[in-house]
């Protein structure tokens, strides 16, 4: 555990993921000043007012989903979620830390129009290669609540193999399903072979036999459209892990009576105390090296 002691952070909003990070920057000697949540102990204190728990601290924590499209503070134990706006930040000196996990592009704005110095932190492949861990045994959690066989032995397509589709399709593998990985980089599709998988390129989608019993898609682009959807079998599960709005022609498939499930924030949902622990092994690299203790 890196050693914190002598700073003053802010953690606001969040669920059990920041939580889990919060306790674990107390623990490292940080103190932590929190706003909408629910966690206690020596070095962190619970501010009633976001105002307050800005106030004198050297980095801000936002949730991993940041803001929602009103600017509302992600929340999960907040009734009313306050708005992060430019007068709150204004609260923080020019050139703050702010990690956030997912900003939008609203909140890189105002970040920016602050003057703050803000980390992605799901853009960081540190922690993505590990949120691919719960988010691949959330995919398959979901796929076998819905599917009427096994995963064993079932035909498995993955479209994407960045770091996500990666984890994804070794498990499926490693289950036994019959894994085939869709990619459009050819050494990704080197890859995925060499590790024992089938391979299409993205090209080759629309043409080839996709008699699937389960799809997952992380490519955050519209892969899978309205031809696409035309020519899969109504037995098809397809579950849709990119970013919102996915990448599945929702409306066609509903219409078309095939089963589509988007399925955002799996690590969080699945493994909140993983996905904290995941936070905690890089967030007190990057405040140590952003304020330079
Ligand atoms: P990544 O490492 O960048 O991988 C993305 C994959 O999609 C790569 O194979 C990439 O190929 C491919 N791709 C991107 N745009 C494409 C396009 N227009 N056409 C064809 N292929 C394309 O990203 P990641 O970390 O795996 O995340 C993937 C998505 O899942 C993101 O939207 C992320 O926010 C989301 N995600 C969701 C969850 C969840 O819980 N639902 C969890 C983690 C991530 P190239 O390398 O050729 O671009």
């Amino acid at each position: 555990m890196q050693s914190l002691p002598g700073l003053t952070l802010a953690g606001m909003g969040g669920d059990a993921r920041e939580a889990t990070l919060v306790q674990y920057l107390a623990e490292a000697g940080a103190t932590v000043k929190t706003f909408g949540l629910p966690v206690n102990g020596p070095k962190i204190v619970n501010c009633p007012e976001p105002e307050e728990c800005l106030g004198g601290v050297q980095a801000l924590i936002l949730p991993v989903t940041g803001v929602n499209e009103q600017m509302e503070l992600s929340s999960a134990y907040l009734k009313v979620k306050p708005i992060i706006n430019g007068q709150l930040l204004s609260l923080l000196p020019a050139g703050t830390p702010v990690l956030v996990g997912v900003a939008r592009k609203p909140l890189l704005d105002l970040l920016e129009k602050c003057t703050l110095d803000f980390v992605e932190l799901m853009q960081l492949d540190e922690v993505a290669i590990l949120n691919a861990i719960p988010s691949a045994e959330g995919a398959v959690q979901i796929a076998m609540e819905r599917m009427p066989s096994t995963i064993h032995g079932s035909k498995a397509m993955v479209l994407g193999f960045g770091r996500t589709g990666q984890t994804l399709a070794q498990l499926l593998a490693n289950m036994y399903a019959h894994t085939t990985v869709v990619a459009r980089d050819s050494a990704q599709l080197a890859r995925a072979s060499a590790i024992g998988l089938k391979t299409l390129h993205r090209q080759e989608l629309i043409n080839a036999p996709l008699d699937m019993d389960v799809i997952f898609n992380t490519i955050p682009a519209p892969v899978i459209n309205g031809e696409i959807l035309q020519r899969l079998s109504l037995a098809t599960l397809i579950i849709d892990l990119a970013s919102a709005p996915g990448g599945t022609d929702f409306v066609k498939a509903r219409e078309l009576g095939i089963e589509a499930v988007l399925a955002p924030g799996l690590p969080g949902k699945v493994a909140p105390k993983t996905a904290g622990l995941i936070l905690a092994r890089v967030v007190p690299g990057i405040l140590l090296q952003k304020i330079g203790h």
